[in-house]
């Protein structure tokens, strides 16, 4: 008897499953499909909309064709324009080189980095600097500080040096150490990651936003190194803290 009722909702289960697949697979395939671009893994990032799961996957095609990382940065309003590649040695290098200066709202200070990294970057930005700067300061942002992207050398570790390089030795990585407000005061991370209610709660969410964007984000929490800036980079593995 319990076998029986087993089998039953095991072919229950199965059926809605395969009826499941079948819609999604009917929904991606189908021209002029109701699915929305950001919903179809078929189609191309769509940077001005919520990052969903499908992001990461999508955002590996945009980096790693050049035009398309051009053309989502231009969706976004960034302000950059394009370099030649600088290579150094087979370690050190830039490719896909861009210099941006706007990200979708706020400046930078003049950032040489992959067009990739200036993607995430101005992504995150867009979908989590300037809403949660509103939501929890009420000010929005106007000038991100970065300390550098492009840097050839190996990863530091709080043990001491260590002998593989470092993303920012291709420019895959990017220092941000604070935030210039719309009213001119500035909150950075060293100051104000322990800082007013409302700072604490914009540092951890934005921090927490880089975790959907990059594949690396470190923050003081991680360890003392990243004391007084948030590391994100686009290296091979994920990392969140
Ligand atoms: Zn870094």
């Amino acid at each position: 008897m319990v076998s029986r009722i087993f089998i039953r909702t095991s072919a229950i289960l199965l059926s809605v499953l395969v009826g499941f697949t079948v819609l999604i697979s009917s929904l991606i395939f189908i021209p002029n499909t109701p699915l929305p671009d950001a919903w179809n893994p078929r189609k191309p990032l769509t940077p001005l909309t919520a990052p969903n799961f499908l992001t990461p996957y999508k955002m590996r095609f945009a980096i790693n064709d050049f035009g398309a990382c051009q053309r989502a940065l231009t969706q976004l309003g960034a302000n950059f324009i394009v370099l030649p590649d600088k290579v150094v040695s087979d370690q050190c290098h830039i490719r896909d080189q861009v210099q941006i200066k706007n990200l979708s709202h706020a400046r930078v200070s003049a950032l040489k980095t992959t067009c990739g990294m200036a993607l995430r970057l101005t992504m995150w930005e867009y979908h989590h600097v300037q809403p949660t700067a509103k939501a929890t300061i009420g000010k929005l942002v106007n000038k991100i500080d970065q300390i550098g992207s492009y840097n050839c050398r190996e990863i530091r570790s709080a043990n001491g040096p260590t002998d593989r390089m470092s993303e920012h030795a291709t420019a895959n990585a990017v220092d941000i150490s604070g935030f210039q407000l719309s009213t001119g005061e500035r909150i950075s991370v060293l100051k104000n990651w322990n800082g007013t209610a409302d700072e604490r709660q914009f540092m951890r969410r934005v921090r927490d936003g880089g975790c959907g964007l990059f594949r690396i984000t470190l923050s003081p929490e991680y360890n003392d190194l990243h004391a007084d800036h948030f590391h994100f980079d686009q290296g091979r593995w994920s990392s969140c803290n």
